[in-house]
């Protein structure tokens, strides 16, 4: 028997290799020896298939390290990377293993450097122009070939565009769980990975475990803390030879979406309105508030809802979990799902006019008053400095 597949560069979807044995296009056979098989394999028709070992991750070192896929877009970390860093971290000080960074580029340019300061110990670098921009096969392929190889026992991604395609599929191609859109991770007394996100909804916190390993979860940009960046943080760099598959996408271009984007998960101030402004129109003070003082607008989803404001502004366990310097809660309750999108933040300052409202108790600065009042006199302040 021979372990064979369809030529991608053959024309049709189908061939004939005797003995009524017919391969598909996509498909891999073990085909008994005949001279349709030789002469299908001389012409290139059909090729030899690789064995690419599963890992079933019973044999998982218990040292074995964590990793964190390092999603890079025009040859920059993104910021989601940083943060999952410092969370691996945390994790690795329970498990005494190490943190390793894959990155997949198109030259490193510094890019290992960055994630060493932030944490990383060991860097698994590939680097090749076809790696320059992400695409699904070539990624999916070449991530699942290196936890197969170096057999990582936890592997964390963002739950960013990319991470969510590309977590998923290495999931099934490695047989193993993966818990999708992660708050937090922590490891319990038998050393596995605790993954807290939300179920049902959003109605409860589900903590999920993974019997196989890897242990792999995506987990939400500004959800984690990002470490100080320490330029003299020591790491090695190993350099990986891929096989690259050959992609049946082609990149043309990349189009960048022509609408703003709302950057809340970056913004170091974030002014966020709530149903206490009463009405659509005095979101417009929030705004002329927040670019008074170089702020992004945030919300409430009582407001999303009431059509105030668009979604991707909304803030909370449905929304974007943010944590800024500075966050200003304008008219909002502080109901718990709107907390566990924002209590993170450096500074908390609330308006409320109920002196009783839950936002207070996790507000740093609290001023009681009505809004359309306390709003109007600040941005008057700020103006008249
Ligand atoms: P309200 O609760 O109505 O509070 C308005 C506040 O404004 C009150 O405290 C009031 O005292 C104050 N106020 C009124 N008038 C004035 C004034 N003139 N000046 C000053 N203060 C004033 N919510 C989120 O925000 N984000 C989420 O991601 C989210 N996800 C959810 C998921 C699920 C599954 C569920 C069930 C709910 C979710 N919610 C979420 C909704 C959440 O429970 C609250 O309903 C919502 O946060 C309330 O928004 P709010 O504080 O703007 O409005």
């Amino acid at each position: 028997m021979t372990k064979v597949k369809l030529n991608d560069a053959y024309p049709n979807i189908e061939i004939d290799l005797g003995m009524g044995n017919v391969l598909r296009k996509g498909e891999t056979k073990d085909i008994p020896e005949s001279y349709e098989l030789k002469q299908a394999i001389e012409l290139g028709h059909v090729e030899v298939a690789k064995e690419t070992k599963k890992w079933d991750g019973k044999n998982a070192k218990k040292g074995s390290e964590i990793w964190v896929f390092a999603e890079q877009r025009n040859n920059k970390i993104s910021r989601v990377v940083l943060e999952l860093l410092g969370a691996a971290r945390a994790l690795s000080e329970k498990l005494s293993v190490n943190v390793a960074a894959v990155i997949l580029c198109e030259k490193d340019n510094g890019l290992s450097n960055e994630l060493i300061a932030y944490g990383a110990d060991k860097v698994y670098l590939a680097e090749d122009a076809r790696l320059k921009d992400y695409q699904t096969d070539v990624y999916t392929k070449a991530i699942s070939d290196l936890v197969s190889e170096h057999k990582p026992q936890i592997v964390i991604y963002g739950a960013t565009h990319i991470g969510r395609d590309l977590a998923p599929r290495i999931s099934q191609r490695i047989s193993t769980g993966l818990t999708a859109d992660c708050t937090c991770l922590d490891i319990d007394e038998d050393d596995l990975l605790v993954q807290t996100k939300p179920a049902f909804g959003g109605n409860i916190m589900a903590q999920i475990k993974c019997k196989t390993k890897p242990q792999m979860s995506t987990v939400r940009p500004g959800v984690m803390k990002m470490l100080p960046n320490h330029k003299k943080r020591k790491g090695s760099v190993v350099k990986i030879r891929l096989e690259i598959a050959q992609s049946k996408t082609k990149v043309i271009d990349i189009i960048k979406s022509a609408k703003k984007r709302v950057n809340l998960e970056e913004s170091g101030i974030i002014i966020s309105g709530g149903r206490g402004l009463c009405e659509k129109k005095n979101f417009e003070m929030i705004e002329k508030f927040a670019s008074l003082i170089g702020a992004e607008v945030g919300a409430s989803r009582a407001v999303v809802d009431e059509g105030w404001i668009k979604e991707d502004h909304q803030v909370g366990q449905t929304g974007k979990t943010v944590r800024p310097k500075l966050y200003i809660a304008c008219g909002i309750s502080g109901a718990i799902q709107h907390r566990a999108g924002m209590q993170n933040s450096e500074m908390i300052i609330a308006i409320n006019k109920d002196p009783n409202a839950m936002i207070f108790q996790i507000a740093d600065y609290g001023i009681v008053g009505d809004v359309k009042e306390v709003i109007p006199a600040l941005i008057k302040a700020i103006e008249g400095e």
